[in-house]
């Protein structure tokens, strides 16, 4: 038997164990995660009214049911209490990390920090439930708010803002956020890109959903499209290009409904500086920009200044260094070839990545299967060397032994049911555990372990 570790249980994780034990009978896969949960960012990320979207979660629990996968959640590895990456590897004959880009892009701009400003994944984490969230109100006095960045989580955070009550009750967001979001008074959202329309990174699905918000306009400026560059000729643009353009031109073109919210979608605008009001944030000052003939733009020396209570700065994910494992600051990423983990260039027997800590914060989930069918192929070619390597017993019993109980699949099945009780009661479907607390308090009500 190859017995390999998958750390993180997100779309990546999952791929990965999936393509491990449906390729090779002889492989065993324990996919361990820092969170009692499972499912990473389609349980962590993926916004709550993506209903369909949610639903992979069924796929993915497929995968960690199967005989030979087992989940191991609250296991640390590298960082302050954690596991160290190089103990891992005695335990296993291989590693893949499978980790994801914890961490946010900065703008670095003054301002950055003030009270009211968030990134996107802060306030996302707050309305997934995420443990680690902190809770600000967020949404609290604010009448303007600013979402920096044209991405799909840009996309994601403005329709969450913009959501009302009827529409978010049926999700799984505790009863405290929903309650802030319901109560909103949150009338303007402005969403600011540096480039142009045709440069969005923003998908034409996610777009169009904008439009279909109840008592919500989405308005667009027509001089700001006209700035682009293939605004006279569209057919030099890719086709998903072409068709947000054509989305954008149709708001454009359409005088508002005088609905109750505003979504303001914003071109050539580069953030230089968040401004204060009251020892908080009040505005975002932007300079218009303009083409600059190379897909960039350069700045005009004019500025803009739009009024926010709430800053969302959705810049992209990046990813982080993990405690022994080498990391490449330029790109967030694990040097690697086809997957295989490289020290110094040379490869790293043992060790592979797979996901956003390979490739970057890039791509839909779907993206994950290619990307994980990749290193699946490079480790069972290197299985007969690996399966060589001397590994000590059976990971679970060395954890418990240094002090880490892992939340098995009955843990996580007890939190499940936990939530499913607490929407019960609440009149609600499943309401998220939101804290550390209740999610281990609910774990440790697992039925008896049917041997593992
Ligand atoms: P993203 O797609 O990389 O978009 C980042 C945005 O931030 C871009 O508009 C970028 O503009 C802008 N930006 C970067 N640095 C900036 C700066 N200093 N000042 C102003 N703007 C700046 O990242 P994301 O939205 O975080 O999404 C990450 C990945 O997850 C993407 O692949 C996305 O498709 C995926 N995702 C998918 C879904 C879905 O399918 N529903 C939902 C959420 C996320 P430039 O282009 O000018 O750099």
């Amino acid at each position: 038997m190859l017995r390999v570790a998958v750390v993180g249980s997100g779309p990546s994780g999952c791929y990965t164990a999936q393509g491990l034990v449906q390729q090779d009978p002889s492989v065993r896969v324990d996919v361990l995660d820092r969170l009692p949960c499972p499912y990473g960012l389609v349980r962590y990320g993926v916004a709550p009214d993506h209903e369909k979207i949610k639903s992979l979660q069924n796929n993915l629990r497929a995968v960690l049911e199967h005989e030979r996968v087992r989940f191991l959640g609250g296991v640390q590895i590298g960082g302050p209490g954690g596991l160290p990456a190089a103990r891992l590897l005695e335990l296993y004959h291989a590693v893949v990390y499978c980790v994801g880009a914890a961490a946010d892009r900065r703008l670095g701009i003054p301002g950055e920090e003030l009270p009211g400003s968030w990134s996107a994944t802060e306030f996302v984490s707050w309305y997934s439930a995420h443990p680690d969230a902190v809770d600000d109100g967020f949404v609290r006095d604010v009448r303007s708010a600013v979402v920096i960045g044209v991405g799909n989580v840009a996309v994601d955070v403005t329709r969450m803002l913009a959501r009302g009550a009827a529409e978010l009750n049926p999700t799984d967001m505790p009863e405290p956020v929903l309650t802030a979001l319901a109560g909103s008074r949150v009338g303007e959202i402005h969403m600011v890109g540096r480039r142009g329309p045709s440069q969005a990174r923003f998908t034409t699905k996610e777009l169009r959903e904008l439009g279909a918000l109840p008592d919500t306009d989405v308005v667009v400026d027509p001089r700001e499209l006209a700035l682009d560059p293939a605004h006279a000729d569209l057919s030099a643009l890719s086709a998903a290009q072409r068709r947000n353009v054509e989305v954008l031109r149709g708001w454009a073109a359409g005088p508002p409904t005088g609905a109750a919210r505003r979504i303001r979608l914003r071109f050539f605008l580069r953030p230089v500086e968040l401004l204060a009001v009251r020892g908080r944030v009040g505005a975002v000052r932007f300079e218009r920009t303009v083409p600059d003939g190379d897909g960039g733009v350069r700045g005009t020396g004019r500025y803009e200044d739009v009024e926010a209570q709430l800053v969302l700065r959705s810049v992209g994910y990046r990813g982080v260094p993990l405690d022994g494992l080498p990391f490449d600051a330029a790109t967030g990423t694990v040097p690697h070839r086809e997957g295989r983990v490289l020290r110094e260039g040379a490869v790293a027997p043992g060790e592979y990545v797979a996901g956003w800590i390979k490739r970057g914060p890039t791509g839909v989930i779907g993206t994950n299967r290619p990307c994980a069918k990749e290193t699946v192929t490079s480790l069972l070619a290197d299985a007969p060397a690996l399966a060589r390597r001397r590994v000590s017993g059976d990971a679970v019993a060395v954890l418990r032994a240094e002090g880490v109980e892992p939340v098995e699949w009955q843990g996580w099945l007890a939190i499940e049911r936990a939530e499913a009780r607490l929407g019960a009661s609440l009149g609600r479907n499943a309401v998220k555990l939101p804290d550390w607390d209740s999610l281990r308090t609910a774990a440790r009500t697992a039925l008896p372990r049917t041997g593992s």
